[in-house]
């Protein structure tokens, strides 16, 4: 794995400055409250690009920041210290296949998406249809002027605070994945509604909407690439983003608790010691530093393979990322756990970082397709490929 160098030192020294002044100041609020102003949110939408932090993965001819794999992974882990809707607000959720949009998509979705003028989300899941993704049943039928668009949608990330979605709809029907395509749908439109709400257990201040399409006429310029084509695009964006915004995030994430856990241990005293001196919760705290090493190097030798294929995710590559999701994020949920431990009560309530944390590294392994699905992924990979094994297995 290569070192990084010393602009890429300098970039996460700019992150991680970003994340202590303006970022972590917020979070008090967020539990209780439920989400941030349009005002608080669009503020840090504007220092986050005039740091040169926000569209990271999006290429500098469309105005992003042009990060490689490596450089948005470490930005990334950096913003993972912190509460996911401030990370996603200085982060920005600019999706990659925007910019294999026509010229006229890439002028009224991507560019205003990299100034932080306009918000997209993705709309995938179904109630029907989840780890599936390719059972969904909204459809979009061609007619005279266009498109219509039905069907419904359901825990759409931050609903309320986008503008557009991108919406992955069947085309095709019998055809399974190979007959879903990908649309660009305004969230003005007539026949547009956002339904119920969903609560989620972590991740607070972000809403997770159901999505009502009724019969929405969509102009002939909403198809987003290739008709058809849309669960591999899917699949090649949704790869970097999980890697990215999963993946790095989780080991961020990790880090902040393990530094949270430390200053606790070392604090804490009973028995007439500091509690960090017993042998068991050094161990906890051992063991938590030992598996986010392995989880950060996994990590980073994935970005670094994707960086060496020019960006390409082949099979292989995405069986990494996916091997990346798990050991990440269930390495989150094993540290989160001992957090709380070493904490004791002061970890269990609502006032507690570690309590909020703990909620939202549950919903690590779910979120971007499950452990188990990505398991599979991995599995698949295994038995179609010819894995260097040590010699002695030969
Ligand atoms: C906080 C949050 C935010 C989300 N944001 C979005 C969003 O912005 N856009 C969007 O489109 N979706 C979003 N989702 C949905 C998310 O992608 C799905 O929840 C996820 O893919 C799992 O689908 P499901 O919930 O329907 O579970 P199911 O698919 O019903 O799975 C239930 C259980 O069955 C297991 N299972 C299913 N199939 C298999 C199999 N073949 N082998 C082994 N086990 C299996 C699963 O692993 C899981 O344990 C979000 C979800 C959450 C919780």
């Amino acid at each position: 794995m290569n070192p990084i160098s010393q602009s890429q030192r300098e970039l996460v020294e700019r992150a991680r400055l970003f994340v202590k002044k303006e970022l972590l100041p917020l979070e008090a609020g967020l539990e209780t409250e439920r989400g941030l102003s349009l005002g608080v949110s669009n503020t840090i939408v504007e220092k986050a690009r005039v740091a040169g932090l926000f569209a990271g993965n999006i290429g500098k001819q469309f105005g992003g920041q042009g990060f490689s794999t490596v450089e948005n992974i470490l930005l990334q882990e950096q913003l993972g210290a912190t509460k996911e809707i401030l990370a996603r607000r200085a982060g920005g959720n600019v999706y990659e296949c925007l910019a294999s949009g026509s010229g006229e998509q890439i002028e009224r979705y991507l560019l205003p998406s990299v100034r932080g003028e306009r918000f997209c989300g993705l709309a995938v899941s179904e109630p029907e249809a989840g780890s599936d993704a390719a059972a969904i049943r909204t459809r979009v039928e061609k007619t005279t002027n266009g498109w219509r668009l039905s069907g419904t949608k359901h825990f759409t990330s931050d609903a309320e605070f986008c503008d557009f979605f991108i919406v992955a709809a069947v085309t095709e029907p019998g055809l399974g994945a190979r007959g879903i395509s990908l649309f660009l749908v305004d969230r003005d439109l007539p026949g547009f509604e956002l339904g119920k709400t969903f609560h989620m257990m972590g991740f607070r201040g972000t809403s997770h909407r159901e999505l009502l399409f009724h019969d929405i006429e969509l102009p002939p310029g909403a198809l987003l690439g290739e008709l058809n084509n849309g669960f591999r695009m899917l699949g090649d964006t949704l790869g970097k983003a999980r890697l990215a915004k999963v993946g790095a995030r989780a080991v961020g994430k990790c880090q902040r608790l393990l530094h949270l856990m430390k200053q606790h241990a070392t604090n804490r005293r009973q028995f007439g010691k500091t509690i960090g001196e017993f042998g068991p919760v050094r161990q906890m705290i051992a063991d938590s530093a030992i598996e986010i090493a392995a989880a950060r190097a996994l990590l980073m030798q994935t970005a670094v393979n994707i960086d060496a294929a020019a960006g390409a995710t082949d099979r292989a590559i995405r069986a990494d990322i996916s091997a990346v999701k798990v050991f990440t994020t269930e390495t989150l949920g094993r540290v989160a756990d001992r957090a709380l431990q070493i904490f004791g009560g002061s970890g269990c309530h609502e006032d507690s970082l570690v309590e909020s944390f703990y909620r939202d590294a549950r919903l690590y392994r779910i979120i971007d397709g499950t452990s188990e699905i990505h398991r599979d992924i991995v599995a698949q990979n295994v038995y179609k490929s010819d894995l260097p094994c040590p010699v002695a297995f030969q």
